[in-house]
This record gives C-alpha cells, structure tokens and sequence, in this order.
C-alpha cells in the first residue's frame, strides 16, 4: 500500500503516469520513471547541443561547440551497419562509433535482462508510454486491436528488420565500407536532423497517427513498427532472465495483464517467455501478492531496484568505457563539418543506402 504519508496528489499524479497502484506503485515503477525521466532530460539536452552545433557549423565559427556523439543514438541503422562492418573489419568506423557503440548496448541488456532497453532507457519508448497514459486520462482507457489485426501488424515491425539487415549485408563488406564513408554517411546526423526540422507534410502526418495512434493503443509504434524493437526482441528471447510467477500463490486477480505493456498472459504463465516482454517489471509493482511474481536470471532471483540499478549500470558502463577507449567521439573534424554543411543539399548528399 501506499504510504498513508504520502501527498494525495503525488499519489494521484503516480497513478496517472504509471497506470500502476497497490503496493507496488513503489519501487521498480519509481525507479524506472525516474531513469527513463533522467534520459530523456539527457536526450533533450543533446538535441539542443546538437542544434547549437548545427547553427555553428552553418554559420561557419571556428571553434565548433562540442557536437555531442550521444545524436548518433538516433541513428540505429548506422549502428547496426557499424556492428556488422566491425564484424567484417574488426575495426570500429570511426564515423558514427557512438551509433554503434549504443547498438551494442541495447543488444547487451537485451541478452541478459531481457528488452529492458526498450522500457527503461529509449526515450521514444517512454514517449510512447507517456502517450498511452494521456490517452487513459483523455478516453478513459486504451483499445485493444482485433487479434488478427494484432498479430498482423506485429508482423510488420519484423519485415521492416528483415528488410534493413538483408540490404545492410547486401552491400557486401566492401560497399558497406564505402558506405560508411560516403559523403552521405558522414553528416547523416545532420540530414537526420534537418528531417525533424524542416518536416514535409507527409512525414508530419505520419508523425501526427503515430503519435494519436499511440493514445489509442498502448506501443502503438514499439509494438507494430519499432524494427529496433524487433531486433532486440530476438536477442531477449535468448536471454535466461523472466518473470516467474507462483501458481500457489496468485489470487488469478489478473491485475498483471492488465498493466503488462506487452499484453502478455502473465496471470497464465508459470515464466514469462516471449520476445515482447520488455522487463519493464509492472506486472511486479503491480502484483498485491507479495513474492507471487518475481524476476530471475537462470534461476538466481533479483530484487527489482537490483534489475534497476543492473540497467542503469550496463548502460553508464558501456557509455564510460566508449569514451576511455576513444571509442565514442567521432574523426571527423570541425573543418569538414563547417565545408560539408554548406553542401548539405547537393546531390553529393543524397541518400543511396538502406
Ligand atoms: S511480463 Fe511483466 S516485465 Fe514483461 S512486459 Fe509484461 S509487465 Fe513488463
Ligand atoms: S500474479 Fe499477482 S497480479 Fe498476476 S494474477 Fe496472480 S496475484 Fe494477480
């Protein structure tokens, strides 16, 4: 229960932002808001960064400000060329490594706590979640799709990934190289960039019934479209870590289907094992019976703020130990960037990879 201490309306606002109540609208739920508010307070900031650098560069002011290397996180696709480049190569592009360095990092946490990525450090992820609560505040409750629609469409996040991987190993190691640095793949942050900004009317639509989508069905993006998601998705259905449920103990109340944002049957498993499961451990915080759901990684159980703190660390580990390898900052130089702006909407810039 909550704390008969606690403030009604920070209750109320807990309810609200978590779709979580009972004894567990404690822990794991705070500590996930929080690290998922802290990120998308960092993410925020490296977009006005990333526009500061911009505007220096256009106007061509010698020293740059810093281009914060955290904007290649926007760039997943870069990443995984980056990882499979790396394969071929055994060498990390020197271009976007922090695309590829963030890569890794998703698929790391995935192996072992299971697509923790997707619901504990993606901000698109926690927009999407923060986009499903305004649309519980706003009709009351989100739809589900029928279930052949349902299954339809998670098909499609699923070829979208097949489709990028197969024409990412397409190119072969060769074109891949070239690709990676092709005048193209070297301000593709910035193109990236410019899209959000200058946004034509078909790109704002789709934004627009992603984002009014998303009030309607909980992950409307993470669940149907997210390729990243499918692909980390594959990963997680390796990892040993699930959420356990005690049959002896559950009441069947049901109230862990009811906030499982992947929509899984966990009040009729014995282990949660399914590529959706984002360990986001709601169905823990929510559970009024205490020790019926726990989490475990080959059998060993963890305490949620342990889960917690293990992702908050694999991830500040792999940022920190990019950066002490020279692994995170990028070689291309103030210089090249100031040139290559002036340019940005030549041909020499158009887009020619996957
Ligand atoms: S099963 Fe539990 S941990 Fe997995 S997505 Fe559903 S609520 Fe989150
Ligand atoms: S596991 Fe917990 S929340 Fe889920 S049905 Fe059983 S008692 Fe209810």
């Amino acid at each position: 229960m909550n704390g008969p201490s606690r403030p009604k309306r920070i209750d109320a606002f807990l309810r609200w932002i978590g779709g979580v109540t009972g004894r567990g609208a404690q822990r794991s739920f705070r500590l996930r808001l929080a690290i998922q508010t802290i990120l998308a307070a960092t993410t925020i900031s490296i977009g006005i960064s990333f526009v500061r650098f911009y505007r220096a560069a256009a106007a061509g002011q010698l020293p740059l400000p810093q281009r914060p290397p955290g904007a290649e996180g926007f760039l997943p696709i870069s990443g995984v060329m980056g990882l499979i480049d790396w394969a071929y190569t055994g060498r990390l592009n020197t271009i976007h490594p922090a695309a590829t360095i963030l890569v890794i990092t998703a698929i790391l946490l995935s192996l072992l706590l299971r697509k923790s990525f997707c619901s504990w450090i993606c901000p698109i992820g926690f927009l999407s979640e923060l986009l499903a609560r305004a649309g519980r505040a706003v009709f009351g409750r989100n739809w589900r799709l029928w279930r052949w629609l349902d299954v339809l469409l998670r098909g499609v996040k699923y070829l979208l990934m097949i489709f990028f991987l197969w024409s990412i190993l397409a190119m072969g190691r060769l074109g891949l190289a070239a690709f990676i640095e092709s005048p193209y793949n070297r301000v593709s942050d910035l193109k990236m960039g410019l899209f959000f900004a200058h946004l034509s009317l078909t790109a704002l639509a789709i934004l627009v019934i992603l984002a009014v989508g998303s009030m309607f069905v909980q992950g409307f993006w993470c669940r149907y479209f997210c390729p990243y998601g499918a692909l980390l998705g594959i990963f997680s259905f390796l990892s040993p870590t699930r959420v356990v449920r005690d049959p002896a103990r559950c009441t069947d109340c049901g109230l862990c289907d009811q906030v499982c944002m992947a929509r899984l049957p966990v009040s009729r498993s014995r282990k949660v094992i399914n590529a959706e499961c984002t360990g986001c451990l709601d169905c823990l915080a929510v559970c009024p019976v205490g020790d019926t759901l726990t989490v475990r990684t080959a059998g060993r159980r963890w305490k949620p703020v342990q889960f917690a703190v293990a992702v908050f660390l694999i991830f500040i580990l792999m940022y920190l130990g990019a950066r002490s390898l020279g692994w995170w900052n990028n070689s291309i130089t103030d210089q090249e960037y100031i040139e290559r702006v002036q340019q940005l909407n030549t041909d020499i810039y158009r887009h020619t990879g996957p």
